[in-house]
């Protein structure tokens, strides 16, 4: 996996300390900027780091104080002046000794820690006006090309997000090349506010959080309702397609770990528990136990391949400072699997994977986008498997008729992968599904298969998964969709609302027919208004409201309406169920009952 933007910052590891494509260079030569704003208006302040990240940069500094809006509102003023003057950046080049000495002299004490931590003879300095950085570069070439840009929050952040560390304040902030661009993702901010999940799980009632599991939701019936229908969506459509699913133990015993080569590279993030004198932990993944599935039986060529689904709650230990609503969870379920083939139908599986991928995110009308990445410079396996493996991804996309970027060594050291980003209706992109092919874990759990020649041969194992988690799903679906979920997917899909108490007795017929056909219904016949009952379903969202009165009664009709606000007329019940059961067993993204002819 590639280092973040702030690993690359916090080691200066690679050639260059930013990703040298042109928005990253820009975002982060307005870090430089703000830094030099900052520095100007509290000279107080110590630097840490500031690079770009997505969409934005950010810079981090040690000051008392947390940073207020009016300050950020000078700083933004001081930025101004800043690219007015168009400064040049200018590149100095100084042994590692004398820049330790240099920031020492200027009392910054984490540009001397990151310095000490550098493994360079020599390191590169920064200049702009009366600042200077340490930065390996790039930056444009003078402060006047950072015209458009914004301040948008500040907040504290640990040095080296440990909560060990000092207490920093970070501002956020934003570049754009035009001011179109800059309008358009202020935009998508905002929508993106009014659509988060965590508000909307309130609303809505989808989940709640204590302090007694940080980082795990309290799935409410609501919410739990979802996840169970994206498990049903799951098992049903893999069913169909031969995979098979299994269960694995939630707590393992740590020789597993170490087999898998977990222990030595993964401990930090595993919850363990001491268990009568030995050291289990709760799985991170679901990978080495379908090994042992596998390895229960002699397989023979005829087997494979063998597809083993495994939803499995896994656990991984997530820094309380980094938990994010369903984001970013200690707890989750993936929809994971786990295929072992021969080498010959590897390019048959992963077309299969992604046609998959396809199929699923159709359903909820997010659209996919592939990255293949290939061998990195360290690496297991040998020069035929990753030719054969790369070639299989390659064929597949192709097969597939997908358009997809090419990341050269950026595979996993035991395998060459496809990654796929979703981009939701506001036009943000979400990594969730991954096909990866492995050598490493065949090899070392020794897994067999016989082939036609009679010798025991090594299969190869893809792991996949296309929700990602169920957790992450549901979020990045309640935000994609601002809660208005599909009929299918929606915790009340219909509800009967009699315009008086008169009407009481129909209207309980009318939810007890959509009852009995299936249909998440509910009857409120509370003694309110009805204008109130129809705007509070609106709120909660429920796709269907069913109104009913004197009228309806004697047509066995109900006057249906959208919770988008259309007013569809009087529709016969049987009708309502028919359709209300057709679309959802269909899974339909839009709301379809009454519209037809
Ligand atoms: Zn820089
Ligand atoms: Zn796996």
């Amino acid at each position: 996996m590639a280092a973040s933007e702030e690993d690359r910052h916090l080691t200066l590891a690679g050639e260059f300390d930013c990703i040298p494509e042109p928005l990253p260079t820009l975002r982060h030569s307005a870090s430089h900027v703000m830094a030099q704003a900052v520095t100007r208006l509290f000279p107080e302040v110590k630097l840490s780091i500031g690079p770009a990240i997505e969409d934005g940069f950010y810079y981090d500094f040690l000051k008392p104080a947390p940073f207020l809006p009016e300050d950020l509102a000078r700083i933004e003023e001081t930025m101004r002046e800043i690219v007015k003057a168009d400064y040049p950046f200018t590149r100095e080049e100084m042994p590692r000794e004398a820049a330790i000495r240099f920031f020492e002299e200027r009392q910054e004490p984490f540009k001397v820690e990151i310095l000490r931590g550098i493994d360079a003879p020599t390191v590169s300095l920064y200049r702009q006006g009366d600042f200077v950085d340490l930065c390996r570069g790039p930056h444009v070439p003078s402060t006047g090309a950072i015209t458009v840009f914004k301040l948008l929050s500040s907040s504290g952040a640990y040095w080296r997000g440990d909560e060990k560390n000092p207490m920093l304040q970070r501002i956020y902030g934003t570049a754009w090349p035009t001011r179109e661009e800059l309008d358009k993702h202020l935009w998508r901010l905002e929508e993106a506010k009014k659509r988060d999940h965590r508000k909307l799980g309130r609303e809505l009632d989808l989940f709640l959080w204590s302090d007694v599991s940080p980082g795990t939701p309290f799935w409410l019936p609501n919410g739990w309702l979802m996840v169970r229908e994206l498990e049903r969506f799951v098992r049903e459509t893999l069913d169909a397609r031969g995979y098979q699913e299994i269960s694995t133990p939630i707590l393992v015993n740590k020789r597993l770990w170490e087999q898998s080569g977990h222990w030595e590279h993964y401990a930090e993030n595993m919850f363990t528990v001491a268990v009568e004198d030995e050291v289990f932990a709760l799985k991170p993944m679901n990978c080495p136990e379908s090994t042992i599935v596998y390895r229960h039986a002699l397989r023979s060529y005829r087997d494979l391949p063998l597809r083993y689904a495994d939803m499995g709650r896994l656990h991984r230990n997530e820094r309380s400072g980094t938990l994010t609503g369903l984001f970013r969870v200690r707890q989750f379920t993936q929809d994971d699997a786990h295929v072992y083939c021969r080498p010959d139908q590897l390019q048959d599986e992963i077309t299969a994977m992604l046609d998959l991928v396809r199929e699923w995110y159709k359903t909820f009308g997010l659209d996919p986008f592939y990255k293949l990445s290939t061998r990195p410079e360290k690496r297991l396996g040998s020069e035929e498997q990753w030719d054969g493996a790369e070639a299989a991804l390659h064929d597949a996309l192709r097969v597939n008729g997908l358009v997809y970027d090419l990341n050269p060594g950026d595979g996993a050291f035991y395998g060459p992968k496809i990654d796929i980003d979703i981009q939701d209706v506001i036009g943000r992109r979400w990594q969730i599904a991954t096909v990866q092919v492995d050598f490493a874990q065949p090899d070392r759990f020794a897994l067999e298969y016989i082939d036609t020649d009679g010798q025991a041969k090594r299969p190869i194992m893809v792991h996949r998964a296309i929700f990602g988690s169920f957790e992450r799903f549901v979020g990045i679906l309640t935000e994609h969709f601002a809660g208005a979920f599909p009929t299918w997917l929606a915790p009340v899909q219909a509800r009967v609302l009699p315009i008086s108490q008169k009407h009481g007795v129909y209207a309980k017929g009318v939810f007890t027919r959509l009852r009995s056909a299936g249909v998440r219904a509910e009857l409120d016949d509370r003694n309110e208004k009805l204008g109130y009952r129809i705007r509070e379903a609106q709120v909660r969202k429920v796709p269907y409201m069913l109104v009913v009165g004197e009228r309806e009664a004697q047509n066995d009709a109900v006057s249906l309406r959208h919770r988008t606000g259309d007013d569809l007329g009087a529709v016969p019940v049987d009708r309502v169920v028919t359709e209300l059961v057709a679309e959802i067993g269909s899974r339909s993204a839009t709301l379809t009952v009454g519209r037809s002819a």
